[in-house]
Parts: structure tokens; C-alpha cells; sequence
């Protein structure tokens, strides 16, 4: 032990000279990419949407080399702690050696049109790997960050939706915000005292209404079976304008958007919501377990929803059947594909509704043989050891089986592990 302080008191010696070692040129260059990196903390970003700038501060795990994706930005000028730094810019890649204290970046960024950044509708959607197109980032789910948020420049009349401060860990890719002309109405608190609204677009209330009639019992029911919300006192539901592409909602909590055109849809409603307890709140450990994300969330939001209303669940099954059908016959990677970040999750077609419908149906089956309630136990007590942390599927079928001592391996290779 004394040894091996002595040689870091040697090291530390002979690197502490004033301006030595402030720029590594193998690593800037890219040449060192294998060289360990270090893990964002917290990331604050200050937005002027009238000019497309922003300036971010990215708190880091420790000090040493950073780098960050940027994709779509123009970098303008980064410091840390030493002032201005020195930076390259290759392969989408933002390089700072040897950082000390937050890396502030200040930068312009564009609006796109591939449902990959800034939309042209107002909102934003960085699923699941364009954050570098909004902020310097890691889009690896797994090295989650907090988050505040500050817009500027919000034209006239319209309103910006969005959250000042995320205060626990989540996947990059759940910041957003949506700009428009929105109405908004309270639907209600839970008993752990979450607040729920709804925001929508002119001529977009009743759909709201629709679609969030049983809202509050649903998310009454994750706080009650899964465990607390970690995102903040309010959650809402905000409509969206998207391209094509993009149908549904997306988890970007506490204010997640759904599509104007699914706003009536009880069950995309149900979904988001569940996302703050699986997908954002316990994220994903490599893209290859999506199917915890969309299979888990799939499942409890048909089980929320069923109870809120027993005389939906009949339905919700049948039409996860058809979509399971129609997934089946169109095909794509298995629903939870062996390996850890091997797969692009969109090039290899994981993102297709496979994980989901095969999910959701996973876990009923496994509701068949140990019973639903018991299940819920186990889901509930997984949530509550990896919230705010990475957890992988394998992570839940074991502690399905050490918990009810039920094998779900015949069912995970039937659904989970086939190719179709
Ligand atoms: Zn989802």
C-alpha cells in the first residue's frame, strides 16, 4: 500500500508543472481514441432559440480527458477551470485534454429534419443517439447525467415547454422541450402528490381529455406498485407536431410529448408515463436491452390501464396481438439481441415493435404462471434497487427466477432471443 502511494506522489510530482500536460496531442488528434474517457455528472444548458446558440456546462465524474459528441454543432469556444482550451473537432467528435473543472461550451446548433434534433414543429427529439445535434453529449443511455435547462428567444405567443432541472440521473436522450401555441389544463394529483396536466395544440382538447381520462390512476398505480417518481413533483403530457417517421410518444420526461395525433390514445399516454419508471428511470445498460425499456413499460402500461378501467384490458391484448402480428411478418433483430452495444439499434432494425409487443407479452406470460400480482412485487423491487442506474434484461429474468423460483428461459427464447 505504502508503495504504491509513493509512486503516485512521484507521478503527481512531475505532472503538476504550471502548463505541462494541458494538451495531449495523440489524444486531441484522435490518435489515442482507446484512452479512457471521463463520464459527464450533470449537463446545464443555457438555449437562445431566437439565434440557435447555446452554452453548455458539463459537469464531469473527475478531471481528465473529455470527449463529446457534436455532431451538429459548430463549436465557438470551450473553457474549463484554465480558461480557454484548445480543442478539436473530428469525426463528430468534441476533444479537450487534461479538463479541469466544468467544460463550458459555447456553440450554434441547426434545426433538422430527420426527427433528429430541433424539428421543424418546435419540439425536439434527440432518440436515440442525436443528442450531439442539441448539446455536447454521450449518447450512451448508460452514463446517465441531471440536467437544467434555461430558453431564450421563445417567439411571441407561444409558450416553451420544458424542464429547468432534472435532479436525477437520466439517459441523454430524455431532455427536450416543445415550443407552441399550447392550452394546458391540471388533471389531477396523485397520493404521493405528483401533479399531472396536459398541453395541447389549438383545436387539441378534447383529444387531451381523451387520452387522459384514467392518466392519474395509472401513474397512482407505478407510484403505488413500482415506487417513487424520480423526476420532479409535475409530469405532463405535451402534443407535439413530428415529421414522418416518428408516430406515438416519446419519454421525455417529467414532460413527455405524444404526437398530436395519438393525444386520444389512452395507451400512449399509459406508455410514456411508464417510461419514467423504465427507459429513463431505470435506463438501459447496452442498446441491445431496449426490450427492458419498451417490453417492461408496453406491459405496465396494459396492466395500469386494466386496472384504472377494467373494461379495457380485453382490447389493449387483442391490439398488442395484431401488433405483434403485423411484427412478426415484417421481421427484424431478435427482441433482445445477445451482445452489449454491438447494434445499431436503427440500422439493424432493432427499433421495430418487436421488443415491444414481444415485451409486453413476456412478462404476461410470465404473469400466467407465477400470477400478475406477484409479478408487479418483483418488477416493483427491480425498480427500486436500479433507479437512476443502468440495469440490463438479463438483470430482470434473473431476479424473476430468484424470486418466484419460476425459469422464465423457455419463454425468453421463445419471444425474446428468436429471430423472426
Ligand atoms: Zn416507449
Amino acid at each position: 500500500m505504502r508503495a504504491r502511494w509513493l509512486i503516485l506522489l512521484l507521478l503527481g510530482a512531475c505532472s503538476t508543472e504550471p502548463g505541462d500536460e494541458l494538451d495531449d496531442e495523440d489524444f486531441l488528434d484522435g490518435k489515442a481514441d482507446g484512452a479512457s474517457t471521463v463520464n459527464i455528472k450533470a449537463t446545464h444548458l443555457d438555449v437562445d432559440l431566437a439565434e440557435l446558440t447555446a452554452v453548455a456546462t458539463i459537469e464531469l465524474e473527475k478531471y481528465g480527458h473529455v470527449s463529446l459528441e457534436v455532431g451538429g454543432l459548430t463549436i465557438e469556444d470551450v473553457t474549463d477551470n484554465r480558461g480557454h482550451r484548445r480543442y478539436t473537432t473530428t469525426g463528430g467528435k468534441l476533444r479537450v485534454s487534461n479538463v479541469r473543472g466544468p467544460l463550458v461550451v459555447t456553440y450554434a446548433f441547426e434545426q433538422q429534419d430527420k426527427a433528429d434534433g430541433l424539428l421543424p414543429g418546435g419540439s425536439t427529439v434527440i432518440w436515440p443517439y442525436f443528442c450531439g445535434n442539441l448539446f455536447p453529449c454521450h449518447s450512451q443511455p448508460a452514463d446517465g447525467t441531471t440536467f437544467t435547462l434555461a430558453i431564450d428567444g421563445v417567439p411571441a405567443g407561444k409558450t416553451a415547454v420544458y424542464p429547468a432541472s432534472i435532479d436525477a440521473e437520466a439517459p441523454p436522450y430524455m431532455l427536450a422541450w416543445a415550443v407552441g401555441t399550447y392550452g394546458k389544463t391540471s388533471l389531477g394529483t396523485t397520493a404521493a402528490g405528483t401533479k399531472l396536466s396536459a398541453y395541447w395544440l389549438p383545436g387539441g382538447e378534447l383529444a387531451a381529455r381523451a387520452g387522459t381520462k384514467n392518466l392519474v390512476k395509472v401513474v397512482d398505480w407505478y407510484e403505488k406498485t413500482l415506487g417513487p417518481y424520480s423526476f420532479g413533483r409535475e409530469m405532463a403530457t405535451v402534443a407535439v407536431i413530428w415529421g414522418e417517421g416518428l408516430y406515438g410518444g416519446m419519454e421525455h420526461h417529467p414532460f413527455f410529448h405524444v404526437a398530436k395525433d395519438a393525444m386520444s390514445d389512452e395507451v400512449t399516454q399509459a406508455h410514456e408515463a411508464a417510461h419514467g419508471w423504465f427507459g429513463d428511470g431505470v435506463r438501459l445498460r447496452c442498446w441491445e436491452d431496449f426490450v427492458l425499456s419498451e417490453g417492461t413499460t408496453s406491459y405496465l402500461s396494459a396492466r395500469a390501464l386494466s386496472i384504472a378501467n377494467p373494461a379495457l384490458e380485453a382490447k389493449i391484448w387483442a391490439d398488442y396481438q395484431e401488433e405483434l402480428d403485423a411484427a412478426i411478418a415484417e421481421g427484424g433483430a431478435p427482441a433482445w439481441p445477445a451482445g452489449c452495444n454491438q447494434i445499431d439499434i436503427i440500422r439493424d432494425k432493432l427499433f421495430t415493435n418487436l421488443p415491444y409487443m414481444q415485451g409486453a407479452f413476456f412478462y404476461k406470460d410470465v404473469a400466467a404462471a407465477v400470477g400478475a400480482e406477484v409479478l408487479d412485487g418483483v418488477i416493483g423491487r427491480f425498480y427500486k434497487k436500479y433507479k437512476n442506474k443502468p440495469a440490463s434484461m438479463q438483470d430482470m429474468v434473473d431476479a424473476i427466477e430468484r424470486e418466484t423460483g419460476f425459469d422464465p428461459k423457455p419463454i425468453v427464447d421463445a419471444r425474446l432471443r428468436k429471430r423472426f
